[in-house]
């Protein structure tokens, strides 16, 4: 029973035209039994009212409300609508340096403001082409079953996103990603046999309308994560119903 799942993330994307265009359009097509949610940038998030999608933030601060300037606390992610929050995708992990812990604290951070974290892990090119992608998943995945309990953790989505397909449109093939996701759902068999049989793991990584079928097909990937085709809200719609 894992609703499939879509989340758009804009990055440092977007306007207010485009919130306009994408409130409208996406609260006129109803997608039934999938989960939807729309990570714009946060400055834009109280501009959106729905009631067929969710709100998330795409980061957030990991400390107590105070000083911390330019920060985004996960209350005021709460305060203005969001239910979901990404913590630790690969760009914030790069332009931002925040580690393997830092992304478990600020996934820990997300759950007591009682936002549901996507949790983003995900190898570059030169650790596939050295054949060591599971081991280097296992660091990102072991700060997580450190730094959160099994309850947390069946709280939270976990997307793979493998750096080398976003954003280039190099799509990992269905296999390859069904390979990866078989193994981040076996790791999480090893903390809890019943964490792992419900935990929704999404796919990113230059997902478009005509690639999204074959990869929601796949056993173990329950949905995506979907950054330049959720700009286009036609696109971003036909991959929602690509998950249904
Ligand atoms: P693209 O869909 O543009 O490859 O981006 C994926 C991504 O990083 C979503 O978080």
């Amino acid at each position: 029973n894992r609703t499939p799942f879509v989340a758009g993330n804009w990055k440092m994307n977007g306007d207010r035209s485009l919130v306009t265009t994408f409130s409208a359009s996406l609260d006129s097509h109803a997608v039934s039994n999938v989960d939807i949610v729309l990570c714009p940038p946060a400055v834009y998030l109280p501009l959106f009212s729905s009631a067929n999608f969710s709100l998330g933030g795409q980061d957030l601060s990991a400390q107590e409300p105070g000083a911390h300037t330019g920060d985004v606390s996960g209350e005021m992610l709460k305060d203005v609508g969001c239910s979901y929050v990404i913590v630790g995708h690969s760009e914030r992990r790069e332009d931002h340096g925040e580690s393997n812990s830092d992304v478990a604290k600020k996934a820990s951070k997300a759950l007591a403001c009682g936002l549901t974290p996507i949790i983003c892990i995900g190898e570059p090119l030169a650790v596939r082409e050295a054949g060591e992608v599971e081991a280097f998943l296992s660091e990102q995945l072991k700060a997580l079953v450190e730094h959160l309990s099994v309850d947390d953790l069946s709280k939270s989505v976990i997307a793979y996103e493998p750096i080398w397909a976003i954003g280039t449109g190099k799509t990992a093939s269905p296999e390859q990603a069904q390979d990866v996701h078989k193994f981040i759902r076996e790791f999480f068999a090893n903390e809890d046999k019943t964490l792992a049989e419900g935990l929704r793991i999404l796919y990113g990584g230059s997902v478009k309308p005509d690639n999204a079928k074959t990869l929601f097909a796949q056993a173990d990937v329950d949905g995506g994560l979907i950054g330049g085709a959720s700009l286009k809200v036609e696109d971003f719609i036909s991959i929602c119903q690509a998950a249904n």
